[in-house]
């Protein structure tokens, strides 16, 4: 299906890797991908492997991405890491809110607003995560629970920068659980995205907004996913760390 939006396809590769593991696995990328223009593909390594992973993507197709920033500038942090530093390694995107971060580090909507804020006043690309619990489906809230998230947690953007912002819809019961949501519970979701972007944006910004589908994506369930009208790419977890089933996952999507 031809679409107006760039599919973009992004590797979560989450709290694996070691240096030398993300490096054989990003080379391995860059080779099987090496043709690809129809899709921006990203990595998001580990901040550990951000400096390596960057020197190894240099002159590539292949975007540098990471997990989170910090909605501080420079300073007393501890453990904490600014979107400035993140750009001396050529980082272009980052994921903010995923569920993760959301369920463990108790990351909340205004929080990620913020992050996201800060992550565009360095010019890098927010990747902003959202999603509903198993029960909250089940509950039949699905709607609410995104909505209140999207709003959240892009509240404050310019409509510039929501054109410039990735929005990754990641049901959480479909995350590392190898379930997935149909491609057409996908494309309900999505739509419904685009049109709380209608809302709080306009018709023309809430169209160019590309919006992510996340959970359990794999080569063989990608090119369903990828033809609904709405999505407009995937974040990869589980199926990311290798390179043949992330690079498959692209080439099935085109
Ligand atoms: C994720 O964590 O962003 C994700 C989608 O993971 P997985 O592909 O493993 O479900």
């Amino acid at each position: 299906m031809v679409k107006d939006r760039k599919l973009i396809i992004a590797g979560n590769w989450k709290m694996n890797k070691t240096v030398a593991e993300a490096l054989d696995l990003v080379n391995g990328i860059k080779r099987e991908v090496a043709s690809v223009k129809e899709v921006d593909i990203v990595v998001a390594p580990p901040f550990t492997a951000l400096e390596s992973v960057s020197k190894a993507l240099l002159n590539s197709n292949v975007r540098l991405g990471a997990q989170n920033m910090s909605e501080n500038g420079p300073g007393a942090f501890t453990g904490e890491i600014a979107a400035t530093m993140l750009k001396e390694f050529s980082v272009r995107y980052v994921i903010l809110g995923h569920s993760e971060r959301r369920q463990y580090q108790k990351e909340s909507d205004e929080l990620i607003a913020k992050k996201a804020a800060a992550a565009h006043a360095s010019a890098l690309k927010p990747i902003v995560c959202v999603g509903e619990t198993l029960s909250e489906r089940e509950g039949g809230i699905t709607e609410k629970v995104i909505g209140t998230q999207v709003r959240g947690s892009l509240a404050g953007l310019t409509r510039e920068q929501i054109e410039e912002t990735i929005v990754a819809y990641e049901p959480v019961w479909a995350i590392g659980t190898g379930k997935t949501a149909s491609s057409q519970q996908a494309q309900d979701v999505h739509a419904f995205i685009r049109k709380v972007l209608v809302e709080m944006f306009d018709d023309a910004t809430a169209r160019r907004v590309r919006i992510q589908y996340g959970g359990s994506v794999k080569p063989s369930n990608a090119r369903e996913l990828m033809g609904m009208p709405d999505v407009d790419g995937a974040l990869v977890g589980g199926a990311a760390l290798e390179a043949r089933s992330f690079a498959d996952i692209i080439r099935n999507s085109i």
